[in-house]
């Protein structure tokens, strides 16, 4: 059970409440001020944040789709995340990768051959992302624009409706601040495709992250990047290609994010999980794999694997420890509990083959600690 704690200079006010009511009770928490102006003011510069936030981070997630025919999940979906939502709620901010569009017409960007992928779930699946407990979809992925402008703008209608932040499109949404019992998350999204802020436009990340920075406690940073495949479990140092594209410098980059402002970084896009760091006391994942894909996207063995990654961080940002929890994927179920902890195990391996000299351990049950 976990408190969350404010205080002021003038009432020495203390609000705590659980983690279940966290979520929906921060409105009230911030309504709770006193009678005088003069004396609101000191309760903001007194602002004491939490000492400790949780952070759950997944991947791609992609509910159902209705393109080119229907391959829904039974119940509209709303058993999807049934194993994985209890830490999702529980967690002070929740992130993940909309892989895909919620619309419900449009005419497809891709085309309708056999290796041609366009996502379309039903916009009355966004409430299953919310009862999940998910506060940001990043969309700079190479799904976003399945639909084109139509498709992404029912996107984000729907994710407005559910109250869920988003970003990652160029022109259009650059970053998003979630507040959460008196924290304020800055998130902003990167991509290899044209339409979405691109990863390797050092420039533009540069930017983002300078005016995203002083409007937030902690800065939280998604990258769709890296080559697709089984095969493609390790990460590389410098740039991947894939299917001839720039699919990023996913090392450079995130470290280039830590060193302008940036806290955590999740990382998704190779449909499989990867390693993951600490540099320089901030939290990376280099790939949280598929999460939530039960039809259109291949899950059988590693890619599978659906961790959700939640990690404890301290006001400054900085990773205290963490734990990869195994689900893995059925195909039109979603994700369900591993009782191997064959994720965790993996993600601990090529850990411990891609990174040199960590600063932390994994175990087999996937808790993450410094050392
Ligand atoms: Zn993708």
């Amino acid at each position: 059970m976990k408190k969350i704690f404010w205080s002021t200079v003038v009432a020495m006010l203390l609000v705590a409440c659980s983690a279940g009511a966290a979520k929906g009770e921060n409105e009230k928490t911030q309504e709770t001020e006193p009678a005088d102006s003069s004396a609101t003011e000191k309760v903001e510069s007194a602002k004491v944040l939490p000492d400790t936030l949780t952070i759950a981070m997944c991947g791609d997630i992609m509910m159902g789709t209705t393109y080119p025919s229907r391959q829904l999940p039974p119940n509209d979906g709303k058993d999807l995340f049934r194993d994985t939502k209890d830490i999702t709620l529980r967690a002070d901010l929740a992130v993940g990768n909309l892989e895909g569009t919620l619309c419900d017409g449009g005419n497809s960007t891709k085309g309708s051959g056999p290796n041609s992928y366009s996502f379309r779930t039903p916009t009355s699946y966004g409430v299953n992302l919310k009862d999940a407990g998910y506060d940001f979809m990043s969309q700079a992925n190479n799904h976003a624009n399945d639909f084109g402008d139509t498709g992404i703008k029912s996107t984000e209608k729907v994710l407005d409706e559910q109250g869920i932040k988003y970003a990652g499109i160029s022109g259009r949404v650059e970053s998003a601040i979630v507040e959460r019992n008196g924290v304020k998350y800055g998130l902003c999204a990167f991509g290899h495709n044209r339409y979405t802020l691109k990863h390797k436009d050092i420039a533009t990340v540069k930017r983002i992250l300078a005016d995203l920075r002083p409007k937030c406690d902690i800065l939280v940073v998604s990258f769709h990047g890296g080559a697709e495949g089984k095969d493609k479990t390790h990460l590389p140092q410098g740039t991947e290609t894939f299917l001839g594209e720039d699919r990023g410098a996913l090392r450079d980059f995130a470290h280039l994010c830590i060193d302008n402002g940036a806290d955590v970084i999740y990382g998704h896009g190779p449909h499989v999980t990867r390693c993951v760091e600490v540099y320089k006391n901030h939290f990376i994942a280099y790939s949280l794999g598929n999460f939530c894909t039960p039809y259109g996207i291949n899950v059988s063995g590693i890619s599978g694997h659906a961790p959700v990654v939640e990690i404890q961080i301290n006001s400054k940002g900085e990773f205290l420890q963490g734990k990869i929890h195994s689900f893995i994927q059925q195909k039109g179920v979603g994700p369900r509990l591993d009782t191997t902890n064959s994720v965790a195990r993996q993600m601990k391996s090529l850990t411990e083959s891609d990174i040199k000299n960590p600063t932390f351990t994994i175990d087999n049950e996937g808790n993450i600690r410094k050392r």
